[in-house]
Formats: structure tokens, sequence, C-alpha cells
């Protein structure tokens, strides 16, 4: 008895939007289903490594395409792993990752061009059936269960079926009904063609039925090479593009290629593409997928932190060692010293290039840093072996770049007058915002640099590194107490509206004199040791509660400010003149507003603004 089940809303909003509105680029639709294959031919090779009774006799792995021009259905045929009913279920009935939503809606604004490829990327290329079929039939039966054949049918229209069936050989059987303007994927040349185009990579037999004077026999479509195997010096520009989008189920070609063979300790072949682009299922969500794993032509496993560290997952290619243990276990396999070698020895090759290309072409890389930059603060601040590189190629914005321009550390230490000794920076929501921190003006004054840290994980990563060629790098607005620009005179002057100000603003923690500013009147910095606004700012972000103890921060005074002389001395006239208090409340919300931190009582704020102005119209 057929079963009847709903697909889950973000998938029907899916198939709506590829039955709907994907004609161009159908093509990929064959591409998907292959690369399927091919994975499930890979798992089950695989397992067979550990337990042989998967293979059940038939080890001739490969997919056959079966064209049937009568019925115009065109069937894709695995042995590879299979699907039991329940993986079948959860496979092909949701979408199991995370992102999918933000997937969706940037799927519906993307241009109609871009669309195919980006569901193959996003991991959902199964659907991509519904480009050219009105009904699609999966038959399939996992390795080492003879009994359990299961058969899935939908017409993309919100639900499908689902019921036992018998089925001798292992593995899947996706059958395509074509739609009428879809006939030509019956046609063999056509077939021929796309299997070159886009599946010429792929290691597993890709045949095709042929008659030859009467007699049928299979053709091999693919030519499944190595290219990684290759010598360096043979393989061309273009085999490494067509290799890099085989991969990456990428348009574009890659920024970078890394192809290297190691020799000594350990041995392997590397073949590494730096995309230049965020890959689409980095953009949404996690993807769990990385480099290629083969240990003599046998696709092992491509975990992503297999072989690289977690934020270099943006990397694409292949690995492929005779000097790993073939016959254990996925978690053996990782935990392998041999493993870590070759991990360790790939992380140094994939940073060595990117510091090459930084200085080879800091356009290029400037506009890699863009879309990429995340991965590699992610990497400065947990990587420790490699901090000192990764921190070689962070970019910042500084008071000395334009607005959208980067510098490096580097640079900025080689800027450096004489007598500066610290890195500085600051750390908030914009440009323009920090651009009128009154915190900048002594900086400015003496022309020294300050980093404008405007990514919200660059405060992280900055605080992470602590120094920078022995630089200690600071932020400027968590200061320790330093007078000693301030007079003596000034100070036994201000001390009563020192006072005052602490007394009547319990929200800071003391309220000091300056000798850092130079047009402003007050300001807002943190303790030496507590936390600077935006990172406090940041943090209560990443609360879900949003409630963070708030640490109190220092007010400080310019004394060469008219607007505090003339505060000063009110309250040596008058204690209890009622103006004090309202100066005393302007003096501490204005530098909240300059500190880039929201008012709590903004409606207070006004109401006091506006006495004050009432009282000065009056006046006039
Ligand atoms: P992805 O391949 O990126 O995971 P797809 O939408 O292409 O996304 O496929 C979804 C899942 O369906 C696969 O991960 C796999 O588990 C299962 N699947 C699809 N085709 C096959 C097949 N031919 N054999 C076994 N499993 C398959
Ligand atoms: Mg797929």
């Amino acid at each position: 008895m057929a079963e009847t089940l709903q697909f889950k809303t973000e998938l029907k909003q899916l198939l709506q939007l590829i039955i709907h509105s994907l004609y161009s680029h159908k093509d990929i639709f064959l591409r998907e289903l292959i690369s399927n294959a091919s994975d499930a031919v890979d798992r089950v090779r695989f397992q067979s490594l550990t337990d042989g009774s998967v293979v059940e006799g038939d080890s001739n792995w490969k997919i056959k395409l079966i064209p049937d021009a009568a019925n115009r259905t065109l069937t894709i045929r695995d042995n590879g792993v299979g699907m039991s009913r329940e993986t079948i279920v959860e496979h092909l009935g949701t979408i199991a990752r995370s992102g999918t939503r933000e997937f969706l809606d940037s799927l519906k604004a993307a241009d109609a061009k871009e669309r195919p490829e980006m569901i193959g990327q996003f991991g959902v290329g199964f659907y991509a059936s519904f480009m050219v079929a009105d009904k699609v039939t999966v038959v399939s039966r996992m390795a080492g269960k003879p009994e359990d054949g299961v058969r899935w049918e939908s017409a993309g229209q919100g639900d499908f079926t689902i019921e036992p069936c018998e089925k001798a050989a292992r593995g899947t059987d996706i059958t395509l009904h074509l739609r009428e303007d879809c006939a030509e994927y019956l046609d063999s040349f056509t077939l021929r063609t796309l299997i070159k185009k886009y599946s010429d990579f792929v290691e597993h037999p890709i045949v095709l039925d042929v008659e030859k004077d009467g007699t049928t026999s299979e053709e091999t479509l693919n030519a499944r090479k190595a290219i990684w195997l290759r010598p360096r010096h043979e393989i061309t520009e273009d085999e490494h593009a067509a290799f890099y989008k085989h991969l990456a189920h990428d348009t574009n070609n890659p920024l970078r290629t890394i192809h290297y063979k190691a020799e000594g300790n350990i041995e392997f072949k590397a073949l590494l593409y730096i995309p230049g682009h965020k890959p689409f299922d980095l953009m949404f969500g996690e993807s769990k997928k990385g480099l290629h794993l083969y240990i003599q032509r046998v696709f092992i496993l491509d975990d992503c932190e297999t072989l690289l560290p977690k934020y270099l997952r943006f990397v694409r290619g292949v690995v492929d060692s005779p000097d790993l243990p073939l016959n254990v276990s996925r978690e053996l396999l990782q935990q392998s010293a041999p493993l870590e070698k070759i991990k360790s020895n790939l992380t140094t090759k994939v940073l060595a290039t990117l510091e090459e290309l930084k200085q080879k072409d800091i356009e290029k890389y400037t506009s890699f840093y863009r879309e990429m930059g995340v991965y590699l603060r992610e990497g400065a601040y947990q990587d420790y072996e490699n901090k000192k590189k990764l921190a070689d190629l962070l970019l910042f914005e500084s008071t000395k770049t334009d607005a959208g321009k980067y510098t490096t550390l580097a640079d900025y230490v080689d800027r450096m007058p004489g007598e500066q000794t610290e890195i500085y920076y600051l750390g908030g929501d914009g440009r323009e915002m920090l651009e009128q921190s009154p915190l900048l003006e002594s900086f400015k004054a003496k022309g020294w640099e300050v980093l404008l840290l405007i990514d919200p994980s660059d405060e992280f990563v900055i605080g992470s590194l602590h120094a920078y060629n022995e630089k200690v790098l600071k932020p400027i607005d968590q200061v320790a107490s330093d007078s000693s620009g301030v007079s003596d005179e000034a100070k036994v002057r201000y001390q009563p509206l020192c006072a005052y100000l602490k007394e009547k603003l319990p929200e800071i923690a003391e309220a000091r004199l300056t000798n850092r500013l130079k047009d402003s009147a007050v300001c807002l910095v943190a303790g030496e040791h507590a936390m600077t606004a935006s990172m406090e700012r940041m943090m209560r972000r990443f609360r879900q509660d949003g409630e963070m103890p708030e640490s109190k921060r220092v007010l400080e005074v310019n004394p060469e400010h008219p607007l505090v002389q003339a505060v000063q001395a009110l309250l040596a006239k008058d204690r209890g003149d009622a103006r004090l208090e309202v100066a005393a409340r302007l003096l501490y919300d204005q530098a909240v507003i300059l500190e880039g931190s929201k008012m709590k009582e903004p409606l207070s704020f006004a109401k006091r603004l506006n006495e004050m102005l009432l009282r000065e119209t009056q006046r006039g």
C-alpha cells in the first residue's frame, strides 16, 4: 500500500520555485543526479573495505543512463549504497540543514540564470530533477538489505508517495518522466555532450547502452581522469577550471590553484582550489563538506575538518595519499597521526598561497578578503599555531585609509612615528560613527593612526592577538587613568566638579580629568580591565535574553572646554543651583551618544534639552 506524505514546508517552497521559474541551465539536473549516484557508490565502496557483505557479489561500480523514448523517461541507475524507507523519507522529504530559510529568500531574489547553480551548491541537487520532469520515481534498496526495496514517487507538487517494492540489485534507480519540452535528454548525443561537459571527472564509469552490428554493449561516456595524480605541468588552466567547477558546483573559475606532491615522512598529492567568491553552501548556514580524501584513488571521505582546520572550509580540492590505512573505520582514520601531518602541511600551504597573493596582487586579495575575510578572522582567533601568519593576512580600515580601503598590520607598523610604541584601535558600528569619536582627537593631533574596527568580529580577533610584532594592540576607549598632562592647579580646581558628577551619575565608575580631548567636553572610556563599549554591545547581541551585566564606565572631563569651565564656576558659586543637575545629565548623555551606545532614557534627555532651549529662547 502506498502511503502519501507531505514535503516539509521549506521543501514545498523550493519545489514551487524550481517548477515555476527555472528555465535556464536545466542541464545541470544530470550533473546533480550523477554526483549523487557517484557519492552513493563511493559510500558502499568505502563500507566494503571493512564489511565485505555489502558488496553482494557486485563490485563493478557504475552509473548507468537508460533513456526510454517510448515512455519518455530517463533513468539514472547506480549500484551504490541505496536508501531505506527511513533514509529516503529523510533525504527526499526534508531539507535537513541550517540556513534553508535564508537560502530560499536569496534564491527568490537571485537572477533566474544563477538559480540552478545555487541549488547544486547549497546541497539540494536532487530536486533539480523537477526542472525537466513532471514526475520522478525513485526505486532504491540499501546495500546488505535485499528484502527492503522502497519506491518513492512525486510530481513535486507538495506530496510524495512511498511504498515497499521488490528490487533485486543494490542501489538506486531515479526515473525522470520528462516534460514534453525536455525530450532532448533522451538523445544519446545530448547525453554524451552533457557528461563530457559536467561529469567527465566523475571517477566511476557512466555508461550508456549502444547497439552495434546487432549487439548491445555499454559505452563509457566519461574520461574518469584523476587529474590530481598527473604531473603538475601537464595540466592546463582550462582543466583546472573544469575540475574546480566539478568539485565546487561553481560557475566561476578558482582564484588560486595549489597543486603539489609531498614526499618524505608521508607521501601525498594535493590539488586545492581557493574560490574567489564565498561558496553558496557557506553563505547560508554551515556545510559539513570539505576536501575530498582519497587513498590510492579510492574516495574515503569529505568531512570538513579532516584535512584542514574548520576556518579554511572555503577551500575545495582533493588529497590522495598511499600512506594512510585503508581498512580502518572513519574514526580511527581521522585520529591517525599521518593525517594530522597532512593537515598541518596543507594549512601552511594555503596560508602561504594567500600571503603570496596579498603581496603580488593586493587588489585581488582585497576583493577576496571582503568575502572570505570572515574565515581568516575566525582562524586568527582560533589557530594558535598560525596566529602570526593569519595576523599578517588580516585587513583593517584605519584613520589613514579612505573609507572602504584597508591596511595590513605590517603597513600600520611601518607608518608608526618613532615615539609611538603601541598599535591603537577603536571598535564600533560603522566608519562614520567611529570617525566622530572624541577619543580620536588627540591621536589626530599627534598624527598617530588608529585602526577602525567595523566588522563585529574584528575586536574579538584583535583582542585575542594581544600584540603584533611585539607592539601591544590597544583599544583607545579602554585606558588606565592618566592625568599626566593635566596641571596640578586644574586637578585641585576641578576636584569638586568630578566629585559632583560622580555623586549625581550613579552609572559611572568615576569622573576624572583628561587631556585626551581637544574639542569635546567629555567622553566615556572603559576602565583599564573592563570591556570596551563596542565589545559589550556585541556580547549583549550574542546573548539570547540581551542581558549583560553592565560595566561602569569612566567619564573623562576636558578642563580646557568652556562648558566644563562654566559648570565648575556655577558649582563653586551655588551648589544648590537646579541647572547643575541638568548639566551633569546632559554631559553624560552626550558622552553616551558619542560612544555609539544606546541612551537608556531618550525621552528624559529630550525633555531636559527642550527645557534648556526654552529658557534660552525666552531669554533672548
Ligand atoms: P546533497 O547531495 O548535497 O546531499 P541532494 O539533494 O543532491 O543533496 O541529495 C539529498 C540526499 O539524498 C543525499 O545526501 C543522499 O543522502 C540522498 N540521495 C540522493 N540520491 C541518492 C542516490 N542515488 N543514492 C543514495 N542516496 C541518494
Ligand atoms: Mg547532491
